[in-house]
């Protein structure tokens, strides 16, 4: 049997209840899609990750990508296992039929991707980059470009980078170097990128990079950046790939984790120039590729969920299976038994199910964003997306480090050996809060450009809408407790929006200095509000007498636990908070 398992039923229960995902396909006039059929694909999905793809990825962690003659060779196993991915439909899921997409919901394709992700993190690296290439030429790029490229991306046939990352321009991407020389119908471009995740590979006949870099007239800084595509191949004058570019893979990054995936040192115009096409108005690529990496920020956070849920079914199963303990009758008993163990699965647990909860709510936004019936309501949607979009990123991905390292915990000396798995999901979940922008780099967006910037009425709509929430759960008898529990964490996240919008004018240090806190306060938060969501509805289906009762009942403990034990956190959160940045500016760059 495989060692992983979609959880469907929490999957099934989050788009039911949370999301709504019947009622807001039937008012978007997605008439095709009904539960039935979702339930189907995540069941199809499932089969994939469970037999084809969770199987890889031990042999992707032992046997990495490698630099051979033809360029990079991916982990022996992948190409067919792609292959069958591609057979089976599963890139073009959510794409616009017009490139041969299947136009499912936003948050459907997230719940599939959960299970990508879980199964094998290092493999779906390599759709999931595509999905957001596919998303920027979708967004930006001319008809041309559109008819060129997008089908053999949706299709799968050819898969996508994002080139972003140079060796003096990561966070900062105003240092960006790689040029951009016009020469008639195209650009020439050239420089060194770093980093770049499925650069190259065997599994396809075509790579479509996605660069950035500056036109010779490019104005300094951000505002000068241009985005391209430059294609591995070049295509002929049937549009089928043909005489090699001068884009090459250079050398393969040696890593912590992800071995199955390809970090490649990308080298263009080595010889006459990297041949590109611009994306897009020349010297706004930054806000091109903000469509992509909105896209691949949630679905980093959503890697944080996914590889989460993989490391508690692997301890969950040690639990029951290690026995450690000797009955008094001298029977020995499994480690689940011991409260301590317990306590860590259930904190696994009920971080991932909130994880779940926020992963395809904030996912579901989208979907509203596009099927919204006027623009007032767009905008509403789209705000909503943008706040939580950093949220989604840095909490699940900050949550993952410390749930991969429980899972290592369960599984005591067995965990640090590396046969039993435990340590490659904490390994593979350490870059989580690294690319695609740091939790520092999430954690400023959220309190500059979603909060400061807007003087905190996105948050505020969201904070009212948790306050609704209390209000609920103090008229429904069981639930005093979590009431309580959650609107003091309500109280902690609106003297936070105080203290941040009063304060950060006066003291420039400020925003940067409480911004991680700001973002983990309002993850935690943001968790609380929907386990509290999920415990109401598990208790009204439970009172109507339908639905799966045992998963109702642990619904009700996961979300009970949560409020008792990870809520609180907001409380130290809101303190750190409020010492502002007095200590952490004292020390001179010496005094550390
Ligand atoms: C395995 C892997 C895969 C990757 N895949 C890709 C890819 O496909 N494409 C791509 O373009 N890039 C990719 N990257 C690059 C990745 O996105 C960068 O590593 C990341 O953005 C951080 O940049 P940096 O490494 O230069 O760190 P730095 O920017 O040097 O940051 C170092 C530290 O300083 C902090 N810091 C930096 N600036 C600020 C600031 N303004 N405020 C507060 N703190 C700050 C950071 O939070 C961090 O803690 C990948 C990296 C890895 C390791």
């Amino acid at each position: 049997m495989s060692d992983y398992v979609h959880p469907y039923r929490d999957t099934e229960f989050v788009l039911g209840e949370l999301v709504e995902l019947e009622r807001f396909c039937a008012e978007a006039g997605l008439h095709d899609v009904n539960g039935e059929l979702v339930s189907a694909i995540l069941a199809e999905a499932g089969r994939l990750g469970s037999e084809v793809l969770a199987p890889l990825n031990a042999v992707g962690d032992t046997q990495g990508a490698r630099l051979g003659e033809r360029g990079v060779e991916e982990t022996p196993g992948f190409a067919a296992a792609y292959g069958q991915f591609v057979e089976s439909g599963w890139p073009s899921l959510t794409a616009a039929e017009a490139w041969g997409g299947q136009n499912l919901p936003n948050v459907v394709g997230t719940a599939v991707n959960e299970i990508w992700h879980s199964a094998n993190m290092a493999f779906a690296l390599c759709p999931m980059l595509t999905q957001g290439a596919i998303e920027a030429l979708a967004h930006h790029g001319s008809a041309a470009l559109q008819a060129a490229y997008l089908p053999k991306l949706v299709s799968g046939e050819w898969t996508g980078t994002m080139n972003l990352t140079e060796p003096d321009a990561g966070s900062d991407l105003a240092a960006i170097k790689a040029r951009a020389v016009p020469n008639g119908d195209h650009y020439l471009i050239s420089g060194q990128k770093i980093f770049i995740t499925w650069g190259d590979h065997q599994m396809t006949d075509n790579v479509v990079h996605l660069v950035l870099a500056r036109l010779p007239d490019a104005p300094a800084g951000v505002k000068g950046i241009s985005l391209f595509v430059v294609p591995k191949f070049l295509l002929d004058a049937q549009g089928r790939p043909g005489a090699h570019n001068d884009a090459q893979c250079v050398s393969l990054e040696h890593k912590l984790g992800i071995h199955g995936s390809p970090t490649c040192v990308m080298s263009f115009g080595e010889k006459e120039g990297a041949v590109g096409y611009l994306v897009g108005e020349p010297h706004k690529g930054l806000a091109c590729m903000f469509t992509m990496m909105n896209h691949a920020r949630q679905s980093v956070g959503l890697q944080g969920l996914a590889i989460s849920e993989r490391a508690y079914q692997q301890a969950r199963q040690y639990a029951r299976e290690r026995l450690q303990g000797t009955r008094k009758d001298g029977s020995r008993f499994p480690i689940i038994e011991f409260p301590d163990v317990r306590r860590m699965l259930l904190q696994m647990k009920a971080s991932i199910e909130a994880m779940r909860a926020l992963a395809l709510v904030a996912a579901a936004e989208v979907d509203r964003t596009a099927h919204a019936p006027d623009a007032d309501v767009a905008a509403r949607h789209q705000g909503r997306v943008d706040l939580l979009t950093p949220i989604v990123k840095g909490w699940l991905t900050e949550l993952a480090q410390e749930v991969t390292s429980l899972g290592v915990q369960i599984h005591g000396g067995m965990g640090f050996i590396e046969e039993t798995g435990a340590a490659r999901h904490y390994r593979d979940a350490r870059i989580l809060t690294i690319y695609e922008g740091t939790t520092g780099i999430q954690a400023l967006d959220l309190v500059g450009r979603k909060t400061l910037l807007n003087k905190g009425e996105l948050l505020g709509g969201l904070l009212d809408e948790i306050g609704e929430t209390v209000a609920r759960l103090e008229s429904a008898g069981p639930f005093a407790a979590q009431a309580r529990a959650l609107g003091e964490a309500l109280a902690a996240g609106r003297e936070a929006r105080r203290l941040l919008l009063e304060g950060a004018e006066a003291d420039a240090a400020l925003a940067g200095s409480v911004s991680v806190n700001f973002l983990m306060l309002s993850g935690y938060l943001c968790g609380g509000w929907l386990m509290a969501r999920s415990a109401l509805r598990a208790q009204a289906l439970l009172e109507a007498g339908g639905g799966d009762r045992a998963f109702l009942e642990s619904k009700l403990v996961t979300a009970r636990f949560y409020a008792e034990q990870l809520l609180p956190r907001t409380q130290a959160l809101l303190a750190a908070i409020r010492a502002g940045s007095a200590s952490i500016m004292a020390l001179s760059d010496e005094q550390f």
